[in-house]
C-alpha cells in the first residue's frame, strides 16, 4: 500500500519553518530539458541533506526547502550541476513542452529567444506563459495565462484560462498565426496592457475577462489586425 502510505508528510515547508527559517526553490533540468542526471538528484540530496525537505509539483520543477542561511552557497552548487532555477515573485514565468524529448524542436530558438525578452518582466501577478511546440499541446498551453501553439513558423495564441478552481477552463482563442518573426512584438503589447490597465495583484485571467471588451483592446484591435494578421476577440 506504498500509494497511500505516509498522506501527511511531517517536512512541508510550513512545518519546518516553525523551527527554523527555509527558502523553497523551483528547480529544473531547464525550461525544454524535463530529463534530471543520476548526478543532479545527487546534488539535490546532497544540498538538501537531513534538514530540508524535496517535493514535486505540478509545474515542471522539483521544490526544495533549503536552510535561508545557505541559500546562496546553495544555488551556486545546483546551477553549477547544471540545473535552472526559476524566479520567484510577479514576473513573466515561461513554461514549455520538452519538444517531444528533443526530437521536434522547430519552435526551441524561439522558446529561448522569448524568454531572454520576457522572463525579466515585472507584472501585476505572475504571468504564466506556456509555449507547446505542435498542435497536440500536450503540455497544456492552452490551461496557462497566455498558452502558444505552434504550427509551421507561426503561433496560435491562447488568452483567459482560469488554470484553477471551481471555475477552471481552457483560454480562447485570441489570435491565429502569429508569425515566429512577429509574435515578440505581439507578446509585448499584450503585457503592456496587463502592466498598465490591472488593479493591484490582480490574477491576468481575471484581468482579461474583466477588460476584454474594454476600450484599450478595441483601439488595439486594427494595430493588430494590419501588423499580424488575423486576431479574434
Ligand atoms: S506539444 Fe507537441 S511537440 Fe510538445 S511534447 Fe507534446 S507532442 Fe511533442
Amino acid at each position: 500500500m506504498n500509494a497511500f502510505r505516509s498522506n501527511t508528510p511531517d517536512r512541508t515547508f510550513e512545518k519546518l519553518n516553525t523551527n527554523g527559517n527555509f527558502t523553497r526553490l523551483a528547480v529544473s533540468p531547464g525550461i525544454i530539458n524535463k530529463h534530471y542526471t543520476p548526478a543532479q538528484f545527487q546534488k539535490i540530496a546532497e544540498v538538501v541533506g537531513d534538514s530540508g525537505a524535496i517535493k514535486y509539483s505540478a509545474s515542471y520543477s522539483i521544490l526544495l526547502s533549503v536552510p535561508t542561511i545557505n541559500v546562496n552557497e546553495i544555488i551556486n552548487e545546483l546551477q553549477e550541476a547544471g540545473l535552472y532555477i526559476a524566479k520567484q515573485g510577479p514576473i513573466v514565468a515561461i513554461k514549455a513542452c520538452d519538444f517531444c524529448d528533443g526530437d521536434k524542436m522547430e519552435a526551441a530558438e524561439i522558446t529561448e529567444h522569448l524568454y531572454e525578452a520576457l522572463h525579466e518582466e515585472t507584472v501585476p501577478s505572475r504571468l504564466r506563459l506556456n509555449i507547446n511546440g505542435c498542435a497536440s499541446a500536450c503540455y497544456n498551453a492552452v490551461y496557462d495565462d497566455i498558452g502558444l501553439v505552434y504550427q509551421k513558423d507561426s503561433f496560435d495564441v491562447y488568452l483567459g484560462a482560469v488554470p484553477m478552481g471551481a471555475n477552471a477552463k481552457a483560454g480562447t482563442l485570441f489570435a491565429k498565426r502569429v508569425s515566429v518573426q512577429k509574435i515578440e512584438s505581439f507578446l509585448q503589447q499584450i503585457i503592456r496592457h496587463y502592466q498598465k490597465h490591472a488593479r493591484p495583484n490582480e490574477p491576468f485571467h481575471k484581468f482579461y475577462r474583466r477588460t476584454n471588451s474594454a476600450e484599450f483592446w478595441q483601439a488595439l484591435k486594427p494595430s493588430l489586425i494590419s501588423a499580424f494578421g488575423v486576431v479574434s476577440f
